[in-house]
């Protein structure tokens, strides 16, 4: 399999002195479902926003598709780091017009999108009416826009009920289902588990273990991995 991201001895310190991260090296394989795994604060959105060029390194180097982060290249990441400003008064449709318009993407995959993260039918409905749920998944179509080769998703389901939970872990299985690889970062093991073929835990920005879900479980005391209560 060719790898989509590696990452190598990355290093964080922000302005003040917080080491966020040490020496983090990573491989993300095409196809896989990558689960990045840490308690709060252990380094995960750092990592995300380096990869994704919103943030400097102090240390270290990473490569998209065997290459550094070009303007091409970006074009086969589709992310979310946060939940994107959607006008609440425009439709769904309407929203993603404006973001496939920003991304250079087709009008006609608009609906394609809608129906993947199944809002379809409220496609018309006025984007302030949408539940917490509904909104995440509306982000998850508009990072879907422009067809990605690999999504990376920041704490996709905070926040959510058991429903939103639901919907948007089988959105990302789906997804995954179409041959796109999905890089995950979550807090709670029992999501990694669920949803991801591969892990790396992270705590206080360094990494602890890295590998197959199934095998770092079969090998590994869960609460060595447990993050949810540190
Ligand atoms: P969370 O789920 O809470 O976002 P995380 O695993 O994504 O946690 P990061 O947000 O990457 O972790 O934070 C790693 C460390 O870096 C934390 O100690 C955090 O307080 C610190 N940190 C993050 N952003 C900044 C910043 N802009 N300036 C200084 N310190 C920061």
């Amino acid at each position: 399999m060719a790898n989509v991201l590696e990452i190598q001895n990355l290093s964080k310190k922000y302005p003040g002195g917080v080491q966020a991260l040490q020496q983090l090296t990573l491989t993300v394989e095409a196809g896989s479902i990558y689960g990045l795994l840490g308690p709060n604060g252990s380094g995960k959105t750092t990592t995300l926003g380096i990869v994704l060029d919103v943030l400097q390194a102090s240390q270290g180097t990473y490569n998209w598709f065997g290459q550094s982060l070009k303007k091409e290249t970006k074009r086969r990441i589709g992310a979310i780091l946060e939940t994107p400003n959607f006008y609440p008064y425009l439709s769904a449709s309407q929203n993603l017009k404006i973001i496939a318009d920003i991304k250079l993407a087709n009008h006609r995959e608009i609906d394609s999108v809608l129906q993947t993260v199944g809002l379809f039918p409220r496609r018309h409905s006025a984007f302030k009416g949408f539940s917490l749920g509904m909104k995440q998944r509306l982000a998850l179509a508009a990072a879907l826009l422009g067809d990605p080769e690999v999504l990376v998703l920041d704490e996709p389901t905070n926040g959510l009920d058991p429903q939103g939970i639901a919907e948007v872990r089988g959105i990302i299985q789906q997804v995954a289902a179409q041959g796109k690889t999905i890089i995950l970062a979550s807090h709670l093991l029992d999501e990694v588990q669920k949803v991801c073929t591969h892990m790396a835990v992270l705590q206080a920005g360094k990494l602890k273990v890295a590998g197959r879900v199934d095998a770092i479980l079969a090998q590994h005391d869960q609460v060595i991995i447990r993050t949810e209560n540190i």
